[in-house]
């Protein structure tokens, strides 16, 4: 054991920590103020696999188009994902969506204080419901995401790697939690974990635990907490239709609602798999019958990364003259859009990163 462990780590003296230090961020509540649970519970929705400084002007953004939960309610989902555009992860808007209304409609506008009642909620799970009830109820909650697991890794040196060792640091988390102003304690170790105790390079002699961190003490704070090996993500290919009228609009298409990018707008294209695409064997997805000479393949390739794999999109352009509904089959999940109007379609990155390229290339 380290000569110099002295204690064990005191909430008392991060909440005195966090008095002096706490981060202003437009959802959170001044000292004295009391927390919007709406605002709350927007910012942690957008704050999923997101960072805090991407968040703060569609937070914004939203909270002014729609100041309360029963405004969102009443929304038009297309709206709600035009607004949301950009910030990926686009289940968490259609879930925002249908949260709003459910708190709406059977909670009259008020969200549920319990933690059970709150994961019952589309789009709010543990570590949401848990931040929920401490912050804007300021009740006891054990609120463990990936900064208080990093904590907690150092502090306690724990050396497993992720993401195994996730219930043990959930555990630490709540053998540490206080009764005593809950909501300023799980933001204390957020803060602590994005400005002091950050991933790389911890900023120890800032830290309110350092006299108790094992971590710290034993040389090995910067190596937790250690990962699993990663397993390679697969690379995914398809072929984009970039088909244009002659007054200048382009075909856009309305994903499926379920899946991925669900409800979302998206350059036509083929589906998404491991494996190349032949010309002729792509065309047969495309929503316009069109001869293969018309065609154009524009240079380069569009990437882009999800979660789980890399995208590789090929661009074919072409342009559609004398187009009718029926060559399109009529279905109503397509719709020409004039490139100044695009802003108005709920387009996710990958697709504006092919609207761009297409542009680029001159087409
Ligand atoms: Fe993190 Fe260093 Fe504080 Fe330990 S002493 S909790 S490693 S910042």
């Amino acid at each position: 054991m380290p000569a110099n462990k002295t204690s064990n780590p005191q909430p008392k003296d991060l909440l005195a920590w966090y008095d002096r230090h706490r981060r202003r961020l437009p959802w959170r509540a001044l000292p004295g103020q009391t927390a919007d649970p709406y605002a709350v519970w927007l910012s942690e929705i957008m704050l999923q696999q997101t960072t805090v400084a991407a968040v703060k002007p569609y937070f914004e953004r939203f909270l002014s188009r729609w100041p309360t939960v029963s405004a969102l309610a009443s929304a038009d989902l297309d709206d709600v994902l035009t607004e949301w555009a950009g910030l990926g992860y686009y289940a968490r808007a259609r879930n925002l969506h249908a949260c709003a209304n459910i708190v709406t409609d059977e909670h009259d506008g008020v969200f549920p204080k319990a933690e059970d009642a709150l994961l019952a909620l589309p789009g709010i799970g543990p570590y949401t419901a848990a931040a929920i009830t401490a912050i804007a109820f300021g009740r006891k909650a054990v609120v463990v995401d990936g900064n208080v697991e990093r904590v907690m890794a150092r502090l306690y040196a724990v050396e497993e790697p992720m993401p195994n060792v996730k219930g043990q640091l959930k555990t630490l988390a709540a053998n540490l939690t206080t009764d005593e102003r809950p909501g300023d304690y799980a933001q204390a170790v957020m803060d602590l974990g994005a400005t002091v105790c950050t991933p790389k390079s911890p900023s120890c002699v800032l830290c309110p635990w350092q006299k108790p961190c094992l971590g710290h003490h034993l040389g090995i704070a910067s190596e937790l907490p250690r990962k699993a090996p990663k397993k390679e993500r697969p690379t995914r290919r398809g072929i984009c239709f970039w088909l244009t009228r002659s007054d200048g609009a382009i075909l856009l298409h309305r994903r499926p609602t379920r899946g991925l990018l669900g409800g979302m707008m998206e350059i036509p294209s083929t589906p998404w798999r491991n494996s190349s695409w032949g010309k002729e064997e792509a065309k047969t997805h495309a929503p316009v019958n069109i001869t293969q000479s018309k065609w154009r393949s524009l240079e380069g390739v569009v990437s882009h990364t999800f979660t789980h794999f890399h995208l590789e999109l090929q661009v074919d352009a072409a342009p559609v003259a004398n187009w009718r509904a029926k060559d399109i089959g009529q279905d109503k999940d397509f719709v020409w859009a004039h490139l100044d109007a695009l802003g108005d379609f709920a387009l996710p990155s990958v697709m504006r990163k092919v609207v761009k390229h297409a542009l680029n290339v001159g087409y």
